[in-house]
């Protein structure tokens, strides 16, 4: 059995921004933190990639340089059951598109470089917990740890074996690939994303996406559709195909290979108030705890986890036995428990009975949109304002 100070499952951007902030606060700990990590990189993931501005800060807090093939986009379309609604071009990028293979292979190799060690192609099958260690059973032989982070996704392992299973807070995504001519495709013509969400008033939680991106430097869009609920019976593939071929009907003739084989699916987690993260010496981060339930984006939630899992992890092995359950309690009532609630009252709003009053309303004020998807983007961190304090700097300077 090998012996590390903290084992991490899953190396995706939640184990990997774990690993790295806890060795940029301790150093010391190089070669003592191991990751767990079923594939190898670069690993096929599936996701849109889109990563918002919050992402990008968390990229420069760890000294991380973008060295990826990115698209930034600067504006965004949204077309709604209540109207479009047109983001005006801003000075910084909204959002910044890579792909994930790349990216997350990126971060694994400035984790390494900082000491951490991935063992890859090793799957994890079961945790055990004794009262000073936690064991992990791989289909490689046996780990052991002080402290586990279950950072292995939405269908995770260690959060089965050490919390029981819940399906009811599981939504998926269905996306494709598609070549396109940069000159031709409004994406990359005005930098911009566009959004559907027409499909709520066929019955579905969700939004369909069109999003520039970059493979081996060609210009492609990648589209999907995002389902909160497809347990809901209107969330078959097949229905939510023809919704995402309903927002953007001039994607038909483009659609790769024979359609059908070209999308590929993959749940997403979302935050339950009620859930629990941490149990004796093992805890959970990214998608394994849950991310954003009105948009599906989890890749800044992965590294905010990551940051407050790593304070806590140093906290631990230094001796204070209650860090871990604290990190729990900061993951529900500090910012990100609070943005995660309020992004939960927005999909209950937007994606409810009468989400055309919430689309009129978000579709009245050109201020409060830019407002919304600043706070959203965790844009100069106002994200972290209460909204009394946000109001306040309204009122007083116009803008937040
Ligand atoms: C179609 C789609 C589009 C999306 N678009 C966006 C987007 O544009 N922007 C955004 O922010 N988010 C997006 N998301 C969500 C985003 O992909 C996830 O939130 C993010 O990947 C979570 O990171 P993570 O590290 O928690 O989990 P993951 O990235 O899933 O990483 C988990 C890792 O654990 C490994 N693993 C799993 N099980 C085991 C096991 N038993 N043993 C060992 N290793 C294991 C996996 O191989 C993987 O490497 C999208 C999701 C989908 C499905």
């Amino acid at each position: 059995m090998k012996n590390y100070e903290v084992l991490v499952v899953g190396s995706g951007p939640a184990g990997l921004a774990t690993a790295l902030y806890l060795l940029q606060m301790q150093p010391a700990l190089a070669g003592r933190i191991a990751t767990l990590e079923r594939a190898r990189h670069p690993r096929p993931k599936v996701c849109a990639g889109g990563l918002i501005p919050r992402t990008i800060t968390a990229l420069k807090e760890l000294r991380i340089p973008l060295q990826v093939p990115a698209v930034e986009v600067f504006g965004g379309l949204a077309r709604t059951p209540a109207g479009t609604i047109d983001l005006a071009p801003s000075h910084e990028p909204l959002c910044t598109i890579i792909r994930r293979d790349q990216f997350d292979a990126m971060l694994a190799r400035h984790a390494r470089a900082a000491g951490l060690e991935i063992i890859d192609q090793t799957r994890v099958l079961g945790v055990e917990q004794h009262h000073d260690c936690v064991t992990v059973a791989t289909d490689h032989g046996l780990f052991e740890g002080r402290a586990l982070v279950g950072a292995d996704g939405s269908g995770s392992r260690v959060r089965t074996s050490v919390f029981g299973q819940t399906k009811h807070n599981i939504g998926r995504a269905l996306m494709a690939d598609m070549p396109v001519h940069g000159e031709r495709a409004e994406e990359f013509i005005q930098r911009c994303y566009r959004f559907n969400f027409n499909c709520v008033s066929a019955g579905i939680c969700g939004y369909c996406w069109s999003f520039p991106c970059l493979i081996e430097g060609e210009p492609h869009l990648n589209v999907g559709i995002y389902d909160q609920h497809p347990h809901n019976p209107l969330g078959s593939r097949r229905d939510l195909l023809g919704q995402l071929l309903s927002a953007f009907p001039e994607i038909a003739s483009r659609w790769p290979g024979d359609g059908e084989s070209a999308v590929k699916t993959f749940p997403i987690r979302w935050y339950e108030p009620n859930d629990r993260y941490v149990r004796g010496g093992t805890i959970l981060a990214g998608d394994a705890a849950g991310v954003d339930p009105l948009m599906g984006e989890g890749i800044s939630c992965a590294f905010e986890h990551g940051k407050l899992a790593a304070a806590a992890l140093v906290r631990y092995l230094n001796g204070d036995r209650s860090a871990l359950e604290k990190y729990g309690n900061e993951l529900h009532r500090g910012m990100i428990g609070r943005k995660l609630r309020r992004l939960a009252f927005a999909a209950r709003c937007f994606y409810g009975t009468h989400h055309r009053f919430y689309f009129r309303l978000a579709g009245l004020s050109r201020k409060l949109q830019r407002v919304s998807v600043d706070w959203y983007n965790g844009a100069r961190g106002i994200d972290e304002l209460s909204i009394a304090r946000a109001a306040l700097r309204m009122m007083l300077h116009g803008s937040v």
